[in-house]
């Protein structure tokens, strides 16, 4: 434990504190403020005096109080526990807290990340006299029903095991002993700690190489995601982004997801708080809870927990990944960080760049993405882990040449532009399909095992993708000079490009079969639709009307195929045939 050094308050503005007699204190150390013991960090050394941002509000606390250095930097608990928690910015358990102290947080208060009470069974997987190295999987503890917690050494520590138990243990309570070259012993317990605003130590960093399937028709195949990525979606309000996050909380292939809200306005937070709490993993039925963590800050809370809360998620998000799992983080929204930034700027003095943000702020934003990616985790046994961070941004007026949006757009490799005037015309999700981009498309055709499969799918969507280019001059044309001015191949066009809208794009987050559509039925649907477009311009050029080829009855089959039951696949094969047969009848030229 670091020697605890004493401070004196001599000014206090808004979150943030400035202190005297500081000597000895490092950058990012955690301190104590005034009589109330309000947590802070300090953020600024000059000489012995500090600048604290602190993490609670600070009314009635002034010059002449007390600073305590803890002497550690700002961390988080790592532990069983953690599933199924609601934290505030700085790990306090929220749903405790209300328990305990009501709706309003008190002041300076304590309750510890992890509970201190439970007991967790832990098996161990390893044999008493193991030599071990930091990062090693020793045991197991089955958190929830979805999650299998893997108890590691912590990283900086090597030795030898002497003793490890198996039984029920608190997380405080120790389970093994190691025994370092020096002949030190270490206890581990089933909880460790790290500092948020470090990177957790990994192996070896690798490129990403496999989706993040979302069963999401337009992310999956038009902009995918990887396994390690990261994407950004904006979201002006009204256009689906909360269902677009709860789709992919639901559905997204990652075993832990980490949810960090800062609020937008006061209750949307506690949507998120009542709401989450109610998803059901689709897949096995459970409360999506049994698999994630989520970590709140409602408008109403000080702006430094805010700052700190993405850190909080992503050290989290981190540790779960260590284990060896995939994990997905969503903040929504960065645009309320980035806010707290420039709020705690403001008041270091600092000069503000562009829109009063700090200089800074690029740099912080893809500090903060830099920490996604796929790792070769540390010590054995060896695995991989991945981290997948999904950022909403929401910029005033959906503005997107706003700062935050465009350092975001500097760093993600995944921008799914959300839409007004689609999600106005219920198109949803209201992802534009013009200006979105990924740069994961690459691994796409890595998603089917069948090699021949992989390539078609890669070639048709580069093919629907041109057709919907050419939807958007086309519509130009006849918005200018009406519909009959253009020849029949381009009023296929324009047919197939509204059935790959309204029958591929658009997807029905409340329709039970709609809601999810794997990877291969994906494939099949869009096979289908460019199928009746190879099939209808062949008719055209064999003379048929192309007012017939509308009409025909499998349109409706292939309008109604993202409804046709992960089963019944074979279904959609068999409208294929069904065009070809009805289209035969058209050809009247041949
Ligand atoms: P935001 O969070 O951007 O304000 P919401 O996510 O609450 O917007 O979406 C607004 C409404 O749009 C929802 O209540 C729902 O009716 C509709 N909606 C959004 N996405 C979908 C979807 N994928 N499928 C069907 N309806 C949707």
């Amino acid at each position: 434990m670091a020697e605890k050094r004493q401070g004196t308050i001599i000014k206090v503005a808004g979150p943030v504190v400035r202190a005297k007699g500081m000597g000895g204190a490092r950058m990012y150390d955690v301190v104590r403020v005034g009589q109330q013991n309000l947590i802070g960090e300090i953020v600024e050394l000059h000489g012995d005096t500090a600048n604290i941002q602190v993490y609670e509000d600070t009314v009635s606390i002034g010059p002449g109080e007390p600073v305590v250095n803890t002497g550690a930097p700002l961390s988080v608990e790592l532990g069983p526990g953690l599933i199924e928690s609601i934290y505030d910015g700085i790990q306090r358990p929220l749903d405790q807290l209300y328990k305990a102290q009501g709706e309003y947080i008190l002041r300076g208060s304590q309750l510890p990340g992890l509970n201190r009470e439970k007991k967790w069974q832990f098996n161990p997987i390893i044999e008493n006299s193991s030599e071990v190295t930091g990062g090693q999987i020793i045991g197991e503890v089955q958190e929830s029903t979805l999650l299998l917690h893997k108890i590691m050494i912590p990283a900086n520590l090597s030795g030898k095991i002497d003793g490890i138990k198996q039984g029920e243990f608190t997380v405080e309570e120790t389970v093994a002993v190691v025994t370092d070259k020096n002949g030190n012993s270490h206890d581990i317990k089933l909880m460790q700690k790290w500092p948020v605003r470090q990177g957790r130590t990994v192996q070896q960093r690798l490129a990403p190489n496999k989706l993040l399937q979302t069963g999401q028709r337009v992310i999956d195949t038009f902009f995918p995601i990887a396994k390690g990525g990261t994407a950004c979606v904006p979201g002006p309000f009204g256009t689906g982004k909360t269902v677009v996050q709860h789709q992919l909380a639901k559905w997204v292939d990652a075993d832990v997801v980490v949810y960090v809200g800062c609020g937008e306005r006061g209750n949307e937070m506690t949507d998120v708080l009542t709401e989450f709490p109610e998803l059901k993993d689709p897949r096995s039925g459970e409360p999506l809870m049994r698999r994630s963590v989520l970590i709140a800050n409602t408008s109403d809370m000080p702006v430094a927990a805010r700052e700190a809360s993405v850190y909080t998620g992503i050290t989290i998000a981190e540790y779960f990944r260590d284990m060896g799992y995939t994990v997905a983080m969503m903040a929504d929204s960065t645009s309320r960080w980035a806010e707290a930034m420039r709020e705690i700027s403001t008041r270091l003095e600092e000069m503000p760049a562009e829109e009063g943000y700090p200089a800074y702020l690029a740099a912080r934003i893809a500090s903060f993405y830099e920490r996604a990616g796929r790792v070769e985790c540390l010590g054995s046994p060896k695995r991989e882990g991945a981290l997948s961070i999904i950022g909403a941004v929401s910029p005033p007026g959906g503005d997107l040449s706003d700062s935050v949006v465009q350092a975001t757009l500097h760093v993600v490799k995944v921008f799914w532009s959300l839409m007004a005037n689609l999600a106005q015309q219920r198109h949803f999700p209201a992802i534009d399909w013009l200006t979105s981009y990924s740069f994961y498309k690459q691994y796409l055709s890595e998603s089917f095992e069948d090699k021949d499969k992989a390539n078609d799918m890669v070639n048709l969507t580069q093919q629907a993708m041109e057709l919907l280019e050419q939807e958007a001059q086309l519509a130009e044309i006849v918005r200018l000079v009406g519909s009959e001015s253009i020849g029949a191949k381009d009023r296929m066009t324009l047919e197939t490009t509204k059935s790959i809208r309204e029958d591929f794009l658009h997807q029905n987050a409340f329709h039970k079969v709609d809601t999810y559509t794997s990877i291969n039925k994906q494939y099949e649907i869009l096979k289908t639709i460019m199928h009746f477009h190879e099939k209808g311009l062949s008719a055209v050029t064999a003379d048929a009307d192309t007012k017939d080829i509308f009409k025909l009855s499998v349109r409706e089959e292939i309008a109604r195929s993202s409804y046709v039951p992960e089963e019944e696949i074979e279904k959609i094969v068999g409208i294929r045939n069904t065009i070809e047969e009805q289209i035969e009848t058209l050809k009247v030229g041949v």
